[in-house]
């Protein structure tokens, strides 16, 4: 009976190796509290960012915690992206809110030791909201048991005071090995979890890296660890335990520690020391013996725990089988479902089930008893009501900020995900024992090529609404066509769309009526969509009308292997942007990089963007082209490039204009061998505040000039960043064209370099334009427009001489 609570800050922060030693070796109640869900990141394996990112990485920390034995936790706090300060992290985060969570996850989880991933007294040395989850970790620590701090909270928890606070060092915060040597250990425990567990048949270590490989969309797929290794925590409140390797020293983490523990614990560990391996079921009298004292005993937080795991040893140790499933993967509010139970008894014990229904409803049928290995199969019809919740990640019902969800309810916060609203209550008589077991309805099916599936089930409306794309742009006043795609999901529909937009902004339709006859089916409704005159930026968002009922809803469904498929539903809208942009040249080659979505918000506003496989390019292959822009990292990750560099060179030499985006250099290979015509230095230099300053220092370059006239005021606007991996010493024939820093920093200059090279010009730029163009910030695209049309402009008044 001890719990221990792992603090950090992002999915994928977590010391798996410590939370499974916590957890299999020592037997500790042990949580993970990440205090982001990690939106910032980047997705190695699909499409979902920012908030459908956290979806996933939720998703992956509960698969981690499935296999590590953990149990998981959140705040409220939005990671927003790269921060170099706890200061900055701070003030984008609500300190107050992150706070009370962080308390509020203390007093209800009521850890005995806390124990902290990162140092909260080397702020700027790591990610701030990494030195930030630590800072916040202490306080909390300090004012958890304090009933004046959070006061509220105590309606419905009490205050906790944790014994002992740890920091997971390591050499690495130590900067190289032999330091670490050195260091004071006078502090620090130091544990070995690399042990064996002849049961399970793995080291600990085995099932912490099979845990964070689960982190696959961060690209943690892992090899497995064996033998032994050394763990170091240093204590940095509460007393220094005396014996080697206990942080539980001092703290009864036997059953004496609940009122009336005693004769329950001496039942356990008889059964425990006994254990009848080919016959579990055989320990059932006990385990019920034990499962009924436990019921008479005063309500406590350890009784609520372990009256859990009582039943679900007895449920494991009598093989017993309870299932709810749905052969539809999706139900709306009002609407009638059949829900199938499987009920199998493989023990040869009594089991009766007394009655069973949907939670909140009354019973639907009684006394079913449930003979050795005599498979039961009920269906149930049952009413889902109308007042069913929709399936949503409930920190996602309402608007978030850039630093903090919104999430009012209090009882809702700290929980991984939103519960499942469609649950089937047994209630049993195990040897006469009364029992309730608790079933969520799933969706389960099968595929020829993957096997028997579960999901969860999805409630949704009868329809939903999406736009093809989340930015429209419109480059000039001609009018677009734009698909609504409008997909049923129930039977015979029928209704109309209307789109909600803003003024200035003119459709040329008020309603279009629909009739969809099969559920699951998609239809699609063109809209004609006339921009304003001006500069303008706006939202356009569909609206279903079912008789009264008004539909905004968008469906996404998250789905790997890894996870349980997510079902989310957002408001359905697209950002529709005027920008009056000039633009010289037409036929741009791409060289992909690490997957970004700028082909396609060149081709809206109406490049022709033609996409070059390295492995394609040879002497001349490159001169039609009027600009030729490279991915972000595609010297990274495509080896061949650096081989191809020479023909890109030429093509510059020609008269050609080569553009490539942010690559990142590694510490041995700062200079990468001819990636520019001229000496350029890679570094780590980034601004990672996206409303930072940025000064015009080349005011009368063309890149500034032509054929856009760019202001500070194409600076505004901008999303997560301004940009990253800077070069930081270059060759005098650049011109740096832009000056921009963080807040207490250094200016930087090498977010854009040109220099001239032969006939034609060569552009470096680390600015985030990968995240910029696809959320349709207009300054953005006007300077992208400069950098392809720089030495094209000749070219164009050629052309308009000729034509006079
Ligand atoms: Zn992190």
């Amino acid at each position: 009976m001890g719990t221990a609570l792992y603090i950090a800050a992002h999915p994928d922060d977590e010391n798996t190796r410590l939370i499974s030693y916590l957890s299999n070796k020592t037997k500790a109640r042990t949580g993970y509290l990440s205090l982001t869900r990690g939106d910032g990141g980047q997705n190695l394996i699909g499409q979902e960012l920012r908030e459908l990112l956290s979806v996933l990485r939720t998703e992956e920390l509960l698969a981690a915690r499935s296999v590590d034995g953990g149990e998981q936790f959140f705040t409220r706090a939005n990671d927003f992206g790269y921060s170099k300060h706890p200061d900055e992290t701070l003030k984008v985060w609500d300190k107050e809110q992150v706070l009370s969570d962080i308390v509020w996850t203390i007093r209800k989880f009521r850890p005995d030791v806390i124990i902290n991933r990162f140092d909260h007294r080397t702020p700027g040395s790591t990610h701030g909201h990494h030195t930030s989850s630590a800072i916040l970790s202490v306080e909390a620590f300090d004012i958890a048991n304090d009933k004046n701090a959070y006061s509220k909270q105590l309606s419905q928890v009490t205050t906790w005071q944790p014994k002992r606070i740890f920091f997971n060092t390591s050499w690495w915060f130590y900067g190289s090995q032999e330091n670490f040597e050195k260091a004071d250990k006078s502090k620090m425990m130091e544990l070995d979890v690399g042990v064996y567990y002849p049961l399970a048949g793995m080291s600990n270590n085995e099932i912490a890296a099979t845990a964070s490989s689960q982190h696959l969309c961060q690209g943690f797929g892992r090899p497995l660890e064996r033998g032994s290794q050394p763990e170091f925590i240093e204590l940095l409140k509460g007393d220094m335990p005396s014996s080697e390797n206990n942080l539980f020293e001092g703290i009864d983490t036997s059953w004496s520690r609940m009122t009336g523990g005693e004769p329950i614990g001496k039942i356990l560990y008889e059964v425990e020391s006994n254990f009848n391996f080919v016959d579990p079921a055989s320990h059932l009298p006990s385990l019920l013996k034990a499962y009924t004292l436990l019921e008479k005993t005063e309500s406590s937080y350890w009784k609520d725990i372990k009256l859990e795991e009582l039943k679900n040893l007895i449920i494991s140790v009598s093989g017993l089988f309870l299932e709810a499933t749905s052969k539809d993967s999706f139900t709306n509010p009002g609407s009638d479902l059949t829900v199938r139970l499987e009920l199998l008894n493989r023990s040869t014990h009594k089991i009766l089930v007394s009655s069973s229904g949907l939670v909140g409803s009354e019973p639907s049928y009684m006394d079913l008893s449930l003979e050795n290995n005599k498979k039961k199969e009920v269906e149930m019809e049952i009413k889902v009501s109308e007042d069913t919740p929709y399936s949503n990640p409930y920190w996602l019902n309402d608007k978030w900020s850039l630093g903090m969800y919104k999430v009012d309810e209090q009882d809702l916060i700290g929980n991984p995900e939103t519960t499942p609203p469609l649950n089937v209550y047994f209630n049993l008589e195990i040897e006469g024992i009364p029992l309730t077991i608790e079933r969520p309805v799933v969706y389960k099916f099968s595929k020829p090529d993957k096997g028997e599936r579960y999901q969860p089930l999805g409630i949704i409306p009868e329809a939903t609404v999406r736009f093809d794309s989340k930015v429209l742009l419109f480059s000039d006043k001609s009018p677009k066509e734009v698909p609504v795609r409008v997909t049923a999901h129930k039977d015979n529909l029928k209704g109309k769309v209307q789109l909600r937009f803003a003024e200035g902004w003119e459709v040329d339709k008020e309603f279009q009526d629909f009739e969809i006859k099969k559920k699951g089916e998609e239809i699609t409704l063109i809209f004609k969509i006339t921009p304003p005159m001006k500069d303008n930026e706006a939202h356009i968002s569909p609206i279903i009308h079912l008789g009264n009922k008004k539909l905004n809803k968008e469906l996404i469904l998250i789905s790997y292997d890894h996870i349980p498929t997510q079902t989310v539903l957002l408001p359905s809208e697209t950002k529709v942007v005027r920008l009056n942009i000039e633009k010289v040249g037409e036929h741009i080659g791409y060289i992909a990089g690490a997957g970004d979505e700028i082909p396609e918000s060149l081709r809206e506003i109406g490049y022709s963007v033609h996409m070059i496989d390295p492995s394609s390019i040879e002497a001349g292959s490159l001169d039609r082209y009027d600009a030729i822009v490279t991915g972000i990292r595609a010297y990274n990750v495509n080896e061949e490039l650096k081989f191809k560099q020479s023909f890109l060179l030429e093509y510059v030499k020609n008269g050609g204009n080569l553009i490539i985006q942010y690559n990142t250099a590694g510490r041995r290979d700062k200079k990468f061998d001819n990636l520019a015509p001229y000496p350029l230095s890679l570094s780590s230099g980034r601004v990672t505040d996206e409303t930072s300053d940025v000064i015009i220092t080349a005011e009368s370059h063309p890149l500034v000039n032509s054929p856009n006239k760019i202001s500070e005021k194409d600076f505004e606007g901008w999303v997560q960043e301004r940009g990253l991996y800077f070069p930081d010493e270059w060759d005098a024939r650049f011109t740096p064209i832009l000056s921009m820093h963080d807040e207490g920093e250094s200016p930087l200059e090498g977010s854009l370099l040109v220099a001239p090279y032969g006939q034609g010009n060569y552009i470096y730029t680390g600015l985030s334009f990968f995240r910029e163009l696809p959320a349709g910030v207009s300054g953005a695209y006007r300077l992208f427009a400069n950098m392809l049309s720089l030495g094209n402009e000749e070219l164009q008044n050629n052309t308009d001489i000729k034509g006079k």
